[in-house]
């Protein structure tokens, strides 16, 4: 293996999937530049690959096989790189992963990555760890993250709730959470590094707890480090939904008036076979209540259609519920049967050509309500965190307003994580855009 200066071998990560995967990236290449590995810019020019897969839809999956074909290639030009597959994937295929792609040196799910360095190394005796761990693992290790104003904190990893369509506590285990110490201990020292906007993953970020101390104590807490301006969290689980929690992103100043809720069905009989624990009344009380004490909250949700057994009936009511909450934004599919779950046991599975015609159907209906609700904020007054130049106009920045909105506006003198008061002007496609003022000339009314 080529060593590079510091005698270790390079490594470059790529990874697929959720907020969470990537967050894993950053806490992977934390521990691994602790144990003395550089890092390449680019997997031509790495000794090893690491590739931290998704397992949620079978799509994902083909992805990455599809991509460790391409990375055959590359390990042919030379003897001594290595491939590791990491993640999801790895955890839920195994040693079998090198059957189908022999070209895998190392296979690591998401509770083993304390043994990378060995397993790079290649003095582990077994190439395969995709041992689950109850323990809370990754404590004290730093993520380490590109500079900027935003950083992913993750407060726990795993799941028990088993939605019947979900593979992820067969992949990611049982819920760990981490502890609000070490927590706010890391979310303190990004503050002080210059980052601004703290957002909190888990798998069910909101039933997060140490101790006496639940998920709203800690938002709370995390609200009050000293220099950060926005604190954001996803994704929360209906049925953990508090009115505590609702309080304190209420009572919060710093706390973004954003909630991404999934839903995931508009009928109960639905929602009971896939086991997620709420039913529609309880879904509506929750956002009544948020936007009780939240006018401008954003809600943002998760929308499956075709779930075995899944009739026209039970779409409708799918539909009816989208247009009576009015979401600002949906993230919809079509269930994809994942084996080892019980909803992939289920017999009365909806045709494939239906599934895709009622995704198209929610997502004509979902854009037609952003639409609707994006109009509603012409002529609003709104800070916004700027972002980055616009990739279509170098004149043009992007921000998001508190709720989680993107918003374009002339560049002037625009910096990453610097607030500016925005009135919007208009809609392009589903996208906002907005002049800065003055917020003094605009009698200091601003809304999230
Ligand atoms: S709450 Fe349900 S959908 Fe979300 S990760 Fe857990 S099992 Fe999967």
């Amino acid at each position: 293996m080529e060593a590079s200066l510091s005698g270790r071998p390079s490594i470059f990560i790529e990874t697929y999937g959720c907020q969470m995967n990537k967050n894993d990236s950053e806490l992977i290449r934390g521990l691994l530049n602790e144990s003395g590995y550089s890092l390449a810019e680019h997997w031509e020019s790495a000794d090893v690959v690491l590739v931290n897969t998704c397992s949620v839809r079978e799509h994902a999956e083909r992805r990455v096989l599809g991509r460790l074909g391409v990375l055959a290639g590359w390990k042919r030009l030379s003897p001594n790189r290595r491939i590791g597959v990491l993640g999801c994937m790895a955890q839920r295929i195994g040693a079998s992963l090198r059957e189908l792609r022999p070209c895998v040196d190392f296979i690591v799910g998401p509770d083993g990555y304390r043994r990378l360095p060995e397993l790079i190394s290649g003095s582990s005796a077994s190439a395969v760890d995709t041992a689950f761990r109850p323990e809370e693992l990754y404590g004290g290790i730093r993520p380490m993250r590109d500079s900027g104003f935003s950083a992913w904190v993750t407060v726990s990893r795993g799941c028990v709730n088993f939605c019947s369509y979900c593979i992820v506590p067969y992949t990611r285990g049982a819920e760990r959470c981490r502890t609000a110490g070490d927590i706010l201990s890391e979310i303190e020292s990004l503050a002080v590094r210059g980052f601004r906007e703290i957002t909190l993953l888990g798998q069910n970020v909101n039933s997060w707890r140490d101790g006496d101390m639940d998920f709203a104590d800690l938002l709370r807490r995390t609200a009050a480090v000293n220099g950060l301006l926005r604190v954001r969290f996803m994704t929360s689980h209906p049925k953990d939904l508090t009115e505590r929690l609702l309080d304190a992103m209420a009572e919060t100043q710093a706390v973004c008036p954003h909630l991404h809720l999934p839903v995931q069905s508009g009928s109960d009989r639905i929602l009971e076979r896939m086991n997620r624990k709420y039913d529609r009344k309880r879904y509506m009380e929750i956002v009544r209540s948020a936007r009780e004490r939240m006018p401008h909250l954003g809600l943002t949700t998760d929308i499956m259609v075709g779930f075995p057994g899944e009739t026209e009936a039970d779409f409708e009511l799918t539909l009816d519920l989208l247009e009576t909450v009015r979401f600002d934004d949906a993230y919809t599919y079509a269930y994809s049967p994942r084996s080892g779950t019980a909803a992939a046991g289920f017999e009365d599975a909806v045709p494939e050509d239906v599934r895709f015609r009622r995704l198209a159907g929610l997502i004509e209906r979902q854009r037609a309500v952003t639409l609707q609700t994006r109009k509603e904020w012409i002529g609003r007054t709104t800070e916004i965190l700027a972002e980055r130049p616009s990739p279509r106009d170098p004149d043009e920045w992007l921000g998001r307003t508190a709720s989680g909105l993107t918003v374009v506006f002339p560049a002037g003198g625009a910096a990453p994580g610097v607030p500016v008061v925005i009135r919007i002007e208009g809609v392009r496609g589903l996208t906002l855009y907005g002049r800065t003022v003055d917020p003094i000339d605009n009698g200091g009314s601003v809304c999230g």
